[in-house]
């Protein structure tokens, strides 16, 4: 039994009310709330065990650096990579994606070299691909969406080829909601020996990840979008990419010996973790992790199905609004957009907030994406396991609401 009453209790930000209304907190694909064993854990750390890690032989340093590496561990479990050796905190997906652009396929690329990308994709899993290319000379070949919604895999069959190096695509859209079939496109990229990075910002937070079965050579994620703390992500890459991809940021912590004129690095992970880390974002995220494994990530991923089951179709129904993608709600992962007939879609969320409803408006970071859907922007209402069906049927009476309010 999915107990949403007693998890909520597990997060003070959902407690408060916005503008005199409980809150309705659904703009999970932005960032989510956090739960207190989390906030605790951080206050803990920095309260008990703050020490710099790797460099102390006392006692607060030693307890630092096992908590961090233990935090590594727990990462590599959690989406069952081979060693902790493919494991690299980071500071959010953008940062992981930055780094195999640069450090990988900078390195690799040569002109005439192609990089398949989708329409879907979010900013992060584009714009490093475009310095990539402009710097190399590497070409982006685009793959489309179908009008369903969905990634048009037999385009992505005809781009594929030779020069084919690099095909970086989400697992979930952040905008439409659609998961691609990772393991499946995995094959298909591997059959031209390209190298498979994929973008788990909107996937980690709601389904299991095996990246051994999903055969990606990379996946990034962020740890804010699954109950973490902001400012840590990760970066996983097998290891036989990491061994020959450069680090991208240089100074203290990734070196073996310094010598005027050169130096060498350290051994994976550390190679590319320069500076002090984000030791207690990444003891954070542990924590985080452990209390979704708790939960379990197939009941989580169940539960949301219901509450899709339940808001998509009677969004659909009200007259006026127009929502992208699947339309069955087993295809929208956590995500809805949608726009209302004549009605600007910031207004739509500044009217939502005033009936305590947190929701994002905009163009959500795929730009591409919003101009192949012709519209400038929309409104996005994506959920997570603490929301519930009361909220949804608030949800619905606050869009009716607005309607009324702009009519
Ligand atoms: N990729 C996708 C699909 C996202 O939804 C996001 C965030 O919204 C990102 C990448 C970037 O994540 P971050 O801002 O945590 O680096």
């Amino acid at each position: 039994m999915w107990d949403v009453e007693k998890i909520r209790a597990d997060f003070p930000a959902l407690q408060q009310t916005v503008n005199d209304e409980p809150l309705i907190y659904f703009d999970n694909a932005a960032t989510t709330q956090k739960p207190l064993c989390v906030l605790d854990k951080e206050m803990q750390f920095y309260k008990e065990n703050n020490a710099n890690v790797h460099r102390g032989v006392h006692t607060l340093s030693e307890a630092a650096t096992q908590e961090y590496e233990e935090a590594r561990e727990t990462v590599r479990q959690f989406i069952h990579a081979a060693s902790t050796k493919e494991i690299l905190f980071t500071r959010g997906t953008t940062t992981s994606l930055n780094w195999i652009a640069r450090g990988y396929a900078e390195k690799v690329l040569k002109e005439g070299d192609e990089i398949i990308l989708s329409k879907m994709e979010h900013h992060a899993n584009i714009i490093p691909w475009q310095q990539v290319a402009q710097k190399t000379g590497a070409v982006l070949r685009y793959v489309p969406f179908t009008k369903e919604g969905f990634l048009d895999e037999e385009v992505l069959d005809e781009l594929l080829n030779e020069k084919t190096k690099i095909v970086a695509l989400s697992q979930i859209s952040n905008v439409l909601g659609t998961e691609n079939p990772i393991a499946r496109l995995a094959k298909k990229v591997h059959q031209y020996d390209a190298v498979f990075v994929v973008d788990g910002a909107q996937s980690a937070p709601h389904e299991k990840i095996d990246v051994q079965a999903l055969d990606c050579d990379f996946f990034a994620f962020s740890g804010h979008k699954m109950c973490g703390p902001t400012g840590i992500g990760v970066l996983y890459g097998k290891q036989k990419w990491l061994e020959m991809m450069d680090p991208v940021e240089f100074g203290g912590e990734m070196i073996d010996f310094v010598y005027e004129e050169d130096s060498t690095w350290t051994e994976l992970p550390w190679k590319f973790e320069a500076g002090t880390p984000n030791i207690a974002g990444a003891i954070g995220l542990a924590t985080a992790i452990h209390y979704l494994e708790k939960l379990g990530m197939d009941q989580i991923q169940a539960y949301e199905a219901e509450l899709m089951a339940d808001l998509l179709p009677r969004l659909q129904a009200i007259e006026g609004v127009t929502v992208y993608g699947p339309k069955d709600p087993k295809d929208h992962k956590g995500v809805i957009s949608f726009n209302i007939e004549g009605i600007h879609p910031h207004d739509v969320a500044t009217a939502l907030d005033m009936e305590g409803v947190a929701v994002r408006a905009g163009h959500h970071c795929a730009q591409p994406l919003l101009r192949e859907l012709s519209v400038p922007a929309a409104v996005r209402a994506s959920l997570y396991f603490y929301n519930t069906k009361e909220e949804i049927d608030r949800f619905l009476e606050a869009i009716e609401k607005v309607k009324e309010y702009f009519q």
